[in-house]
């Protein structure tokens, strides 16, 4: 049964979390951490509560002001950290309804799953807004005794021999040491190549994601999605998103407002010359989608690289003085049905700063204790959902699955469902009758056994 929780309100600004420059400079830190998203945030929130001296360093304003995503986190390693967080941060809604559409240009078939048991505490997720709750959290490490250093980008890392011993900054003092540096900064980075633990990347390991946070008149979120109270819905998408283009759409119902994008693999936009706005323009005027944003009001828009090569893009996770967390690892998992990466960040975070915290104890930081967290890792439900989901990657990149099979389920369900007077076939026949050159009997076996590896077995 659906009942009301009361979820959390915070709003974090800039002014209320950032730590005087003084205090950045008068200290030695135990442990600097690059990036203060979810990743870096939970190692400096873990090491804090440890009474380490930890730094964590945000090139944004404030820590979220940079960072965007679709929409749903879920909850599980966050609540093990700040257990009922969601009567704390500022969560948009819990999701209790989560849909996965299959689209074609003009109609759509859809898995509904309104389950009960995602209505009840601790929730299977919630709709989260970024820019809100990335501050939230962060203002968490500061409480625990994280120095949070922002508007400030690291440029490097600083070597002692084959130790990394702090980092180098674009503002004074311009160098700042510790035992050890956690790379949390991101998809792309920049830390884990300076420090030779990542190779250059290739437009095969990335999808772009652009979103937009639309506004509905008042009323009209519950009524188009048949919610009550605190509940929200996700719905993922997979189709035709522009001509040739292989990737998804996703849409999450906040508060009062609607977070949707499309996520497009930067090859197919490569090879394509096309734009991701196009296919942000072409789903948010699919016949399905249209009239759930009638009367609505763009309120921002953003974008943003996914890493979704999984294991195979698994850069070295730690080295003399080093570990690297989150997307800077490349911890997303992309099954197709699944986007998860913020849950990946915090479980490698937290990770990390255990890691780390028995490097302090023994005084040794070398890479041989800090590989560790490698094991850590391997052992947690990152590596593991990573390596068990390594199959669903070729199915992603398999045409078909965005040219051809939306079309043919769609078209077989009509024709299934169709009352004409001319009674119904099996389900067998139905297929029969649509089979053709793309796909034959042979070529849809292949396909779904690639797909049944992915994903079932
Ligand atoms: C379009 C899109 C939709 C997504 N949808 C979902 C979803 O619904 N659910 C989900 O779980 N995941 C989703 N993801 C994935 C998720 O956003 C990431 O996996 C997650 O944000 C990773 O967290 P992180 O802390 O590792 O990195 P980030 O969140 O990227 O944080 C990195 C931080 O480092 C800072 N930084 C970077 N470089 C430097 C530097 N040189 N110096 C100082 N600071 C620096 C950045 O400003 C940023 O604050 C989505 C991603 C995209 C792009």
């Amino acid at each position: 049964m659906s009942k009301q929780i009361a979820v959390g309100n915070s709003t974090v600004g800039a002014e209320q979390i950032r730590s005087p420059k003084s205090e950045v400079r008068s200290q030695n830190f135990d442990v600097i951490v690059v990036g203060a998203g979810p990743a870096g945030t939970t190692a400096a929130l873990v090491l804090a509560r440890q009474g380490v001296k930890v730094l964590l360093i945000e090139r944004g304003e404030y820590p979220g002001s940079k960072n965007m995503f679709g929409g749903a986190l879920f909850g599980h390693v966050l609540a093990d950290l700040i257990p009922e967080f969601w009567q704390k941060a500022h969560v948009e809604r819990y999701i209790g309804r989560k849909m996965i559409s299959i689209l074609t240009k003009d109609s759509a078939v859809a898995l509904d799953l309104n389950s009960a048991a995602f209505k009840e505490p601790p929730y299977n997720g919630f709709v989260i807004q970024r820019s809100q709750f990335d501050g939230w959290y962060a203002q968490e490490a500061v409480k625990a005794g994280a120095v949070l250093l922002t508007r400030t980008t690291v440029l490097d890392v600083l070597r002692e021999g084959n130790q990394v011993v702090g980092v180098k900054v674009d503002r004074s003092p311009g160098e700042l040491r510790a035992k050890v540096v956690i790379a949390a900064d991101g998809a792309v980075s920049l830390l884990a190549r300076k420090a030779g633990m990542r190779r250059d990347f290739t437009a095969d390991q990335f999808s772009l994601g652009v979103k937009e946070v639309i506004q509905l008149p008042p009323g009209a979120l519950e009524e188009r999605f048949n919610l009550l109270g605190d509940e929200g819905v996700s719905n993922e998408y997979l189709g035709l998103m522009g001509e040739g283009l292989h990737g998804g759409a996703f849409l999450y119902s906040n508060k009062e407002s609607l977070s949707l994008g499309v996520v497009v693999q930067a090859h197919s936009l490569k090879s394509k010359k096309a734009t991701i706005y196009e296919a942000l323009d072409q789903f948010k005027r699919h016949p399905v989608v249209a009239p759930l944003l009638e009367g609505g009001r763009v309120l921002e828009y953003s974008a943003h690289l996914i890493p979704e090569a999984g294991i195979k893009m698994l850069p070295q996770l730690s080295g003399g003085g080093l570990l690297v967390v989150g997307d800077a690892a490349g911890l997303v998992l992309m099954g197709g049905i699944f986007l998860e990466g913020v849950n990946l960040a915090i479980a490698s975070g937290r990770a990390a700063a255990e890691t780390v915290s028995t490097a302090l104890t023994s005084g040794k930081f070398d890479a041989q204790i800090l590989k560790r967290y490698d094991k850590a890792l391997k052992d947690s439900f990152v590596l593991k959902d990573l390596t068990r989901f390594q199959t669903a990657m070729p199915m992603l990149f398999n045409k078909r699955l965005y040219e051809v099979y939306p079309s043919f389920i769609v078209g077989m369900l009509e024709k299934w469902f169709r009352v004409d007077g001319q009674g119904h076939q099996k389900l067998t026949g139905v297929v029969k009758t649509m089979l053709d050159e793309e796909t034959g009997l042979w070529q849809l076996a292949k396909d779904g056994l690639q797909a049944g590896r992915g994903l079932l077995w």
